[in-house]
């Protein structure tokens, strides 16, 4: 399944329909949907406040993915690695409401993209931001990140592309691309990205 931009774009490359920053929906950018007493994420590197990145419910919206990588030194952090501590994603559960954004960092993208599903076997018109589930599309090496808690390899669910509008996409180190695994039962995510 596809993920493509939500709506027609304009000569600017923007979305025609605006999107609420904190939109239950599939999405770059905006403000993450979390649960109640949620920290959000500091880098290991530079102690600063991440980035959140994408919103990608699941299933429904029964399960959300929130993933966050650090942006306040881009290219310092380890920001690519799913265990350098550069980044960090989330598998929620249960009632999500919009996280308090932390005063400091580089906390936010400069614009929401909304995503919508596209069955991927039709053509669209619309740029191809990610996709959902199928396999991973490696640029580089296999690296399917082993689940933090059991140790077994992680399951693919999600494929984000790097998009071309600098304030509302991805940094991904220039035509990368992102990679989101869970492991389910022990209600972990984890994030790299490639280029
Ligand atoms: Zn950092
Ligand atoms: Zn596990």
């Amino acid at each position: 399944m596809l993920l493509i931009h939500d709506g027609p774009t304009d000569a600017d490359g923007d979305t025609g329909a605006d999107t609420a920053a904190d939109a239950a929906v599939p999405r770059i950018g905006g403000v993450p949907l979390v649960p109640e007493g949620f920290v959000w994420p500091d880098c290991r590197a530079c102690d600063g406040a991440m980035q959140f990145l994408a919103h990608l419910p699941l299933d429904g919206s029964a399960v959300a993915v929130a993933v966050f990588f650090c942006q306040n030194d881009p290219g310092m952090c380890d920001d690519w690695d799913a265990t350098g501590g550069g980044n960090r994603a989330y598998l929620f559960t249960g009632e999500l409401k919009p996280a308090a954004v932390p005063a400091e960092g580089e906390t936010l993208l400069g614009a929401v993209t909304a995503l919508r599903p596209h069955p991927a076997d039709t053509p669209t018109q619309q740029p191809v931001l990610g996709r959902l589930g199928g396999e991973p599309d490696w640029l580089q090496n296999d690296e399917t990140p082993d689940c933090p808690r059991c140790a077994t390899p992680m399951a693919f669910t999600a494929e984000l592309e790097e998009g071309d509008e600098a304030a509302a996409c991805a940094n991904f180190g220039g035509g990368g691309r992102g990679y989101v695994f869970t492991c389910r039962p022990c209600a972990e995510a984890a994030f790299l990205w490639q280029c």
